[in-house]
């Protein structure tokens, strides 16, 4: 993996980041998506492995968390990144504007019960660093209560000193935490709101509300900038990726999710010589009851497997590969034809990893002309 690609993006406290000099529509070593498909789903696959070890092993556990101005990207990398981890380790929470029992506590209050347990991993989607964009572009703290001893205190420069302590404190008791921010451009958030308000489909995505925001550009920029610059430890980085092309920012995800996986390097738990007798015992009575005896198991071939794991088995099987191919060329028929093509083929797969494999197929068919945005 491209390593030092990443700690282009990383930011550990050291040196400062101008979001003013930062490249949103940068594609590191690519010119293009396709060239990019066999390292992200061979990255998804990695992650897949390593998060069953994080989860069987119970030691350490990770917060993704996302911040970003609306239609960076959130939503599109959380799905397609984390998609290949298995629902028993992993939750996603989004927090959205406080209700009123949560308004009525302080402002870390609705994170605790999100915590990880040891193994699991907690997707943030927005997270208490809202408290330091859309709470200080619009001075929401000047609205909430508090004592009278609190007045004059500056709020926000309180709340990145109490952000570094609580996450200080989560790292030393046992929490990773990853912080993404996706940095989109101005003209690129234009032509997406320009997209969910033209594509029905995609109208559900934009609010007024996003208007309005637009508005304070700037100010979000300054806040986001100094954000990054007064909360990133060596523990608890942040990232700043470059959001313009969805397909760079999800590759980038996936190497960071990687990154930190690997980092922690979870092992598979092993069990006492003690427990293993007994259980050895224990195996040659189940052997004894097979009435006719027991046979080691061939080979097995691949399990129904999750869409990341198939679109790398796809990416590893030049077979596949083929047949993938030919769901690419009748992609123009609709997804019955793919489905009922892949009933007569050994590729088992959802929608989302034909989709995967589609870029892939891509990349082999580059004289067909196939329709591949399929990044809403
Ligand atoms: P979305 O993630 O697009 O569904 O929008 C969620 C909205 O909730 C965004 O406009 C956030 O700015 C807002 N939000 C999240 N946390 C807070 C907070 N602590 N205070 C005020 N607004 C928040
Ligand atoms: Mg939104």
């Amino acid at each position: 993996m491209a390593k030092d690609s990443i700690n282009n993006y990383k930011f550990i406290g050291k040196s400062k980041f101008n979001i003013s000099k930062f490249k949103t529509d940068d594609t590191g070593e690519f010119t293009d998506r396709a060239e990019a498909v066999d390292e992200f789903v061979h990255n998804l696959l990695k992650i897949n492995k390593l998060q069953q070890r994080l989860y069987a092993e119970r030691k350490e556990g990770v917060i993704f968390i996302f911040q970003a101005m609306d239609a960076a990207g959130k939503d599109g990398v959380i799905r397609t990144v984390f998609n290949t981890l298995s629902p028993h380790g992993v939750k996603e929470f989004c927090f959205k504007v406080p209700s009123s029992e949560e308004a009525s506590h302080d402002y870390l209050w609705r994170f605790w019960s999100a915590l990880p347990p040891r193994g699991s991993i907690s997707i943030f989607n927005r997270s208490y660093y809202e408290d330091v964009l859309v709470g200080k572009v619009h001075r929401l703290y000047e609205k909430q209560v508090r004592p009278d001893r609190l007045n004059g205190i500056d709020i926000i420069e309180q709340r990145y000193g109490q952000i570094n302590d609580y996450e200080n404190y989560l790292y030393n008791t046992g929490t990773r935490i990853v912080k993404i921010f996706l940095n989109v451009s101005k003209d690129e958030q234009a032509r997406r709101f320009i997209s969910r308000i033209d594509i029905e489909r995609k109208n559900w995505k934009i609010s007024s509300g996003d208007i309005k925001e637009r508005e304070f550009w700037d100010d979000y920029m300054e806040a986001f900038e100094t954000m990054v610059n007064k909360t990133s430890t060596s523990d608890c980085p942040w990232y700043v990726v470059p959001a313009d092309h969805k397909w760079y920012a999800r590759l980038l995800v996936s190497r960071i999710v990687l990154q930190t996986l690997e980092e922690i390097d979870p092992q598979w738990p092993v069990i006492s010589d003690e427990e293993l007798e007994t259980v050895q015992e224990f195996r040659n009575k189940l052997e004894d009851s097979l009435s006719g005896g027991y046979i080691e198991p061939e080979q097995q071939l691949p399990q129904f497997a999750n869409p990341g794991v198939i679109a790398a088995n796809i990416v590893e099987n030049e077979e596949r590969a083929k047949i993938v191919e030919k769901i690419a060329r009748r992609k123009e028929r609709g997804f019955d034809a793919v489905y009922k093509l892949l009933d007569d083929s050994p590729v088992i797969g959802s929608l989302d990893a034909i989709i995967e494999a589609v870029a892939y197929a891509e990349e082999k068919a580059k004289d067909t002309d196939i329709d591949t945005d399929t990044d809403d």
